[in-house]
């Protein structure tokens, strides 16, 4: 099965596809998680992307299409795959369905959450992150036993630069701007299915399977 999780920052798309990996066996290919190890691991790319990044803006196009072109190709994929962050601009999803149609595949559904900007806001702005082991926190929703601390490991916790409340204005602006443009575009390609993201993660998690296996 290959999947797009579509929606704005915040709606729960990494969240949702480490559901979908376990239950499918076929992996996440998250362009942000893949940007970020490239920044954190100062490689050429990561140096480029990270001025970006931080403003909340997009990468260029070619070095997302470049990252996701490679990581297709990986025998991991052979089975399946849940794209979240990509494609965020009509030009990413065309290269998209050139690089896939030069393999032989297509994408089956797309897959987008919604919900309103003030959930979002309060989501993206509480998020924390351990600077240690990577385990993610949530101020309100999912708190660490002692502030600032991981539960799993004693590391600080940190809010990503890109969490920032003036970063996150930027990132839903340009969500709406380059991204939104792609449910139509899915939707007259025919494989566009609409899902609520605010809810329980397992309700939502319900709500997506019950539209991949055609029940809604
Ligand atoms: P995310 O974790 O998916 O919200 O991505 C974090 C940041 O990485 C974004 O705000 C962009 O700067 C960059 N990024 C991730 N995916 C893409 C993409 N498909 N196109 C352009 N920039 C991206």
């Amino acid at each position: 099965m290959n999947l797009i999780l579509l929606g704005p920052p915040g709606v729960g798309k990494g969240t949702q596809a480490k559901l979908l990996i376990d239950r499918f066996g076929i992996p996440q290919i998250s362009t942000g998680d893949i940007l970020r190890a490239a920044v954190k691991d100062l490689t050429p790319m990561g140096v480029k992307a990270k001025g970006f990044m931080d403003a909340g803006a997009l990468v260029p196009d070619e070095v997302v299409i470049g990252i996701v072109e490679e990581r297709l190709a990986q025998p991991d994929c052979q089975k399946g795959f849940i794209l979240d962050g990509f494609p965020r601009t009509v030009p990413q999803a065309d290269a998209l369905g050139k690089v896939l149609s030069g393999m032989g595949k297509q994408i089956d559904h797309v897959v987008s959450l919604s919900v309103d900007k003030d959930e979002l806001l309060k989501r993206l702005t509480g998020r924390r992150a351990c600077s240690k082991c990577g385990a993610g926190y949530h101020v309100d929703f999912a708190p660490s036993k002692v502030a600032g601390v991981c539960d799993a490991c004693g590391g600080d916790l940190f809010q990503r630069e890109d969490d920032k409340e003036a970063t996150i204005l930027n990132r839903l602006a340009v969500y709406e701007a380059q991204t939104a443009p792609l449910i139509s575009y899915y939707g007259a390609a025919g494989v566009l299915r609409s899902v609520d993201g605010l809810g329980t993660v397992d309700g939502v998690q319900a709500e997506i399977l019950a539209v991949l296996q055609g029940a809604r």
